[in-house]
């Protein structure tokens, strides 16, 4: 397929200037916090930062894998930082966060794949801010995962979210050290440890996907008893990436989101510029109070 050079007019995003950008920035700067919202050049920082809106990623701001669409740095990544936990509850409660997205690179290096800071920063964050829900969007801690699941499920967030990022066939170029259905098993396990937890995972598109693999991906996260569903655009973030292979179309996007609802999501967000974290906080309170 053709590779288009020029993005299409949906793919609008404004300027990060604004007095509430400023302060978010300053705030995670004085508590040492990193930011996927900055780390994965994300689109909609103006518009999030903005609002106060930001997705805190915690372990470090190295990763110790390679994602072909991922604009993480990679290496050896430094000591956790024990102070961590705490930061982000006042980080919480400074921005007054009625929701709080947290998430983290992935730590192969450590022994338990850093699901014990995932469990300090949710009680970190129930004893500062008792009224803020909690969203933890995780690795797949790889061969770990049975034992870091179980620890981060009785912690109880709100919402367990991890990405299947793409249809099984593109893994092995796009997300070559993970696995599809280790994935889809983790979400699944989830549920089966804390029926009340709610599950969500997302894919990018444009990365040469199928509409019916699509199609596919949803009914294996269903099968799964995942939630939430988010879609979004793939965008290059260096020219080293993964090439985009289409922009999709808003209508296709639409389109996707009907079928998704169709098949039984609580919730669907599915646009452009859609991201694991976009409103996250608006659409859980949307739904659970509806
Ligand atoms: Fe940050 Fe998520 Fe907003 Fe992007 S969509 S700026 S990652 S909160
Ligand atoms: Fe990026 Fe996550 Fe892949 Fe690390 S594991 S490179 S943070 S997508």
């Amino acid at each position: 397929r053709p590779q288009r050079e020029r993005k299409p007019d949906w793919i609008r995003v404004k300027a990060p200037t604004s007095a509430g950008f400023n302060e978010t920035r300053r705030l995670m700067r004085d508590l040492n916090l990193n930011t996927v919202c900055e780390e994965a050049a994300c689109p909609n920082i103006g518009e999030c930062w903005t609002k106060k809106h930001a997705t805190v990623m915690i372990l470090g701001d190295v990763c110790t894998r390679a994602c072909a669409f991922c604009n993480v740095k990679t290496g050896m990544p430094k000591a956790v930082d024990p102070l961590e936990p705490e930061h982000v509850a006042i980080a919480a409660a400074k921005m007054g966060l009625e929701h709080i997205v947290i998430t983290s690179v992935d730590r192969d290096d450590l022994p338990d794949g850093g699901a014990s800071q995932f469990v300090k920063v949710i009680e970190a964050l129930r004893r500062n801010t008792p009224k803020t829900t909690i969203e933890i969007l995780t690795p797949d801690f790889r061969n770990k995962a049975d034992a870091a699941v179980e620890a981060i499920v009785a912690a109880r967030p709100d919402v367990y979210n991890h990405n299947l990022e793409t249809v099984p066939r593109l893994y092995p170029t796009i997300r070559p050290g993970a696995r599809y259905y280790a994935s889809l098993r983790l979400l699944e396990s989830v549920k089966r440890h804390d029926p009340s937890i709610f599950t969500k995972s997302g894919v990018m598109l444009g990365l040469g996907e199928e509409r019916m693999e699509v199609h596919q991906v949803m009914d294996d996260m269903r099968s799964a008893g995942i939630d939430f569903l988010t879609m979004g655009q793939y965008l290059q973030p260096t020219p080293k990436h993964t090439k985009v292979m289409d922009f999709v179309t808003p209508q296709a996007f639409d389109a996707y989101a009907a079928i998704a609802r169709a098949k039984g999501f609580l919730l669907v967000a599915s646009s452009p510029l859609t991201r694991s974290s976009y409103h996250a906080g608006d659409d859980f309170a949307k739904m659970r109070d509806a």
